[in-house]
């Protein structure tokens, strides 16, 4: 089941596009990483799917119905972390909670449990204006968690905070999902998305580059596999004799050699096989990192101009 279905969907402010043939779904459970350059359209597509903007052409469902026009039971299941998050400075951390609850007609009786969820129950008791920037983004956090909502939006949720409560972050939302909250994250900080979300949808100027879990951006760019062997390069390089291996690089205590994804488990069956040669084989595949250099340098394919699908 979608959570999520966009079908063509085009957004233009005064006549300029800035969202342009986006079509995609997500599933239920599914945590969606949402990345592009700064202006790529990141925010404009949270903003349609929480209602807050209409298409210009095209069709947006969320959880069923359309966001542009859905009543209050709609947004009482969502959360939404803003990417500048404010709050009024003089109220405390409880108060701040007990009024949005209020805001989504949930008991105030939540929001103890909300603080402890988001490392905030020490603090609960302080003004706003007392507190950090990460907790201010935890504060953040607890908002968009109240009700335990069916859909999760999240505009750059782990800016200010440290690696510590980035990892707890992660750990809180990978939980929702395995509860079937459906998150849709956008960060530019690609290392920590790559193992904690579930499916990437990169865009680049308005445009929907690449949609999916990783395996299949992999497939879909066919960039290298990179293998680097410590060893005798020359000795390696000479028994290897091009066979596999797209590009050798030799260095002083190996060789680095890209290879096709197919011929990877064939390589390294081959480089394992150099009796003596290879002391030792580390092979990395495209890291996220890699694939949105990728998608986001490429040109627009015909089909995206067309308004392909991507599902
Ligand atoms: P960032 O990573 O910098 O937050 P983004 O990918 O979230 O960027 P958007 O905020 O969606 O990008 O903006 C996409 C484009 O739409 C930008 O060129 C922006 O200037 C333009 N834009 C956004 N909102 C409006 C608006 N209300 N009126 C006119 N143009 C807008």
């Amino acid at each position: 089941m979608s959570i999520i279905t966009a079908d063509n969907v085009r957004k233009a402010y005064d006549g300029q596009p800035v969202l342009d043939a986006v079509s995609f779904a997500v599933p239920q459970g599914k945590c969606v990483a949402l990345i592009g350059h700064n202006g790529a359209g990141k925010t404009t597509l949270m903003k349609l799917i929480l209602g807050l903007t209409k298409p210009t052409s095209g069709r947006i469902e969320v959880l069923g119905v359309d966001p542009a026009t859905a009543g209050k039971s709609f947004r009482e299941n969502l959360g939404f972390l803003p990417e500048n998050v404010a709050f009024h400075d003089e109220l405390t951390g409880t108060d701040t909670l007990a009024f949005y609850a209020r805001l989504k007609r949930r008991s105030p009786a939540e929001v103890p449990a909300l603080l402890e969820r988001v490392g905030l129950a020490f603090a609960a008791a302080r003004r706003v204006k007392t507190y950090s920037k990460g907790m201010r983004q935890r504060l953040g956090l607890a908002q968009a968690l109240l009700g335990t909502p069916r859909l999760l939006l999240l505009d750059e949720p782990t800016t200010g905070l440290d690696p510590i409560l980035r990892h707890e972050f992660f750990h809180i939302i990978r939980q929702l999902a395995a509860n079937g909250t459906t998150v849709i994250l956008s960060s530019h900080v690609l290392t920590e998305l790559e193992a904690r979300t579930d499916l990437a949808a990169v865009m680049r100027q308005g445009r929907l580059v690449a949609f999916g879990d990783l395996e299949h951006l992999r497939r879909e760019a066919g960039l290298p596999v990179k293998i680097r062997v410590q060893g005798d390069a020359a000795a390696i390089a000479q028994r290897l004799n091009g066979a596999l291996a797209k590009t050798l690089r030799s260095g002083q205590d190996g060789i680095d050699i890209d290879c096709a994804a197919a011929d990877k488990m064939a390589l390294v069956r081959k480089l394992a096989g150099l009796n003596g040669a290879c002391s030792d084989i580390e092979v990395r595949l495209p890291s996220l990192d890699d694939l949105y250099l990728h998608y986001s340098g490429q040109p627009i394919t015909s089909e995206q101009q067309a308004g392909g699908s991507h599902e």
